[in-house]
């Protein structure tokens, strides 16, 4: 029998509802049960793949080809339980779905209305794709209160009245702030909060109360009465310094605990020594090393949420702390000088992006770690920028360029226009939508023999990662670049694509076509990030 836990938030967004649900999906594993995790976003795209990074940070991509909200990235990495496209859902999908079902007539002549057509489909979506699963934990996307959130409150209520409390819990995620006037944290919020909340239907049966300071028991009481909830139902959650340190921060004030009382279950014994050992390693590293990454969005880090968590999780693996310098690659375009900021670093990372701004600086960057033998991964874009900085300086290809920045003379990064997938064959043309349309999702490479990337994957000859690009690096000039030196390490079964390019003469020089980042976890560092941060541990003579 599936259950389902309905996470909502209030007073103020980006309170870490994602990482509630991440650790608590976590926390009821390790009692022993299958969990799954799902996120209802109420905006009106039909997924996050042609917004910008400013707007909506990181776009995850699940193995499936989905391209998704950053917070499905945290679900995999706390419960190592892959994401699929039936796990994100947004406003615009549904009505994707409804008009379309109106288009082929299927309601019959009816009234096509918000509630039940609407309500129905986002039920629908909820329970779709499950099987055996204990739970099912669904985070709903915005503030209680939010126009575009209704018809999703709406949903969940209805599904807490057809279900039941037996199959059903409403947790509500809030803030209690802290006024230093007053020196004294602040319930009232809270209180507004679970009102509106209940003026939609919805009595939680929890509440996430997020804080700066303590929460007193008295304070816990004081919410709990005013907000109809048992004492023991409000949850502190207390920032703290690392986010695998949710997990046991939760699960101290009873998270897991009071999530079984109501359903009224025992669960296993906790054992939570996998997280200890992991915020061990966060806490007490051996040594440290630091990380240029050379990209466009570094002012805004969610951009980068899953390579900032892998390069963790190769400091995690071996041992060190892993500072990272987001570095703007447009300043190594003004001024020479700029380089200076890389020879502070024991490794460089330049990740995944789009468009031609920033994309000569990216290449310096890349030239740098090439000649100056920093440790380089490139990822992506930035596997496609190392390939033109060597075209150029290895090949005396001076014209050589990705045509994603206009035609050029040669053109050794090209738009794809046809790929395999599976048994089937995909093609686009460069007229062709935008969305949806890049070459998404896991997809094979083979491992040359005895390559660096075959040792770093263990000596495994066949790998699945995760794409999301709409241009290639030019197989057409692979002979060329390779008697320069760059090999082409990783290809497509087809031996078409590209998929990885190496130096064999230089401490580490990886460049990717796909995204690793994305498949790394605390407890399952990805290799070729473990890999990164020995070259750089290496170069910093740490060992
Ligand atoms: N802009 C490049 C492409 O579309 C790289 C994409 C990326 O880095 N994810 O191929």
């Amino acid at each position: 029998m599936t259950r389902f836990i309905f996470i909502t938030g209030g007073v103020v967004s980006s309170l870490g509802k994602g990482l509630c649900s991440a650790a608590l999906g976590a926390l009821l594993q390790n009692r022993g049960f299958k969990v799954r995790l799902r996120k209802l976003d109420p905006y009106l795209n039909v997924d996050p793949g042609t917004m910008s990074p400013y707007q909506h940070g990181e776009v995850y991509v699940t193995d499936d080809g989905a391209e998704t909200d950053l917070d499905l990235g945290h679900y995999e990495r706390f419960t190592g339980v892959a994401t699929r496209k039936s796990d994100n859902v947004t406003t615009g999908q549904i009505y994707t779905k409804v008009l379309a079902r109106e288009r082929r007539g299927d309601y019959l002549g009816a009234t096509v209305q918000v509630i039940p057509h609407v309500t129905d489909a986002i039920k629908e979506f909820i329970t779709a794709d499950v099987t055996d699963e204990d739970f099912v934990v669904c985070e709903v996307g915005g503030t209680v209160g939010d126009i575009e959130g209704l018809p999703f409150l709406e949903a969940i209520r209805q599904m807490g009245n057809e279900l039941g409390p037996e199959r059903t819990l409403f947790m509500h995620v809030t803030l209690v702030p802290f006024i230093k006037a007053a020196g004294e944290l602040k319930t009232k919020p809270t209180q507004h909060s679970v009102k509106e909340l209940q003026g939609m239907g919805i009595k939680p049966d929890m509440l996430v109360c997020r804080a700066e300071h303590p929460i007193e028991a008295s304070d816990r009481r004081k919410i709990a009465q005013f907000c109809n909830v048992r004492p023991e139902a409000v949850i502190p959650a207390m920032d703290v310094d690392s986010i695998y340190a949710v997990p046991q921060a939760y699960h101290a004030e009873g998270l897991d605990d009071e999530v079984l009382r109501h359903f009224k279950l025992t669960g296993g014994v906790p054992d939570l020594t996998r997280w200890d050992e992991i915020v061990r390693r966060v806490r007490q590293p051996d040594g440290a090393v630091t990380i240029g990454v050379v990209g466009k969005y570094t002012s805004l880090l969610d951009a980068y949420k899953s390579l900032a968590e892998a390069l963790t999780h190769g400091g995690i693996a071996n041992n060190v702390k892993v500072r990272i310098n987001w570095l703007d690659s447009e300043i190594f375009e003004k001024e020479e000088e700029a380089l200076h900021h890389l020879e502070e670093v024991n490794g460089i990372l330049v990740p995944g992006g789009f468009g031609e701004r920033g994309s000569e600086g990216k290449i310096k960057a890349a030239g740098f770690a090439r000649t100056r033998q920093v440790p380089y991964f490139g990822i992506c874009f930035g596997m496609q920028m190392a390939v033109i900085e060597a075209a150029r300086s290895l090949g005396g290809l001076t014209g050589a360029d990705s045509t994603e920045f206009g035609p050029c003379e040669d053109p050794v990064v090209g738009l794809m226009t046809e790929w395999t997938k599976g048994n089937q064959v995909e093609r686009r043309n460069a007229a062709g939508d935008l969305g949806g349309t890049m070459r998404l999702g896991a997809y094979p490479c083979v491992l040359a023999k005895g390559s660096r990337v075959q040792e770093a994957y263990n000596g495994a000859d066949l790998i699945y990662e995760r794409h999301r690009h709409r241009y290639e690096v030019n197989i057409n000039y692979r002979a060329m670049l390779e008697g320069k030196g760059l090999h082409f390490s990783g290809l497509s079964p087809d031996g078409e694509l590209p998929e990885i390019v190496e130096i064999p003469e230089h401490p580490w020089f990886v460049g990717v076509q796909f995204h690793p980042e994305l498949k790394s976890k605390p407890f399952e560092p990805h290799p070729l990030f473990t890999a990164f941060i020995k070259a750089a541990v290496d170069k910093a003579r740490l060992v």
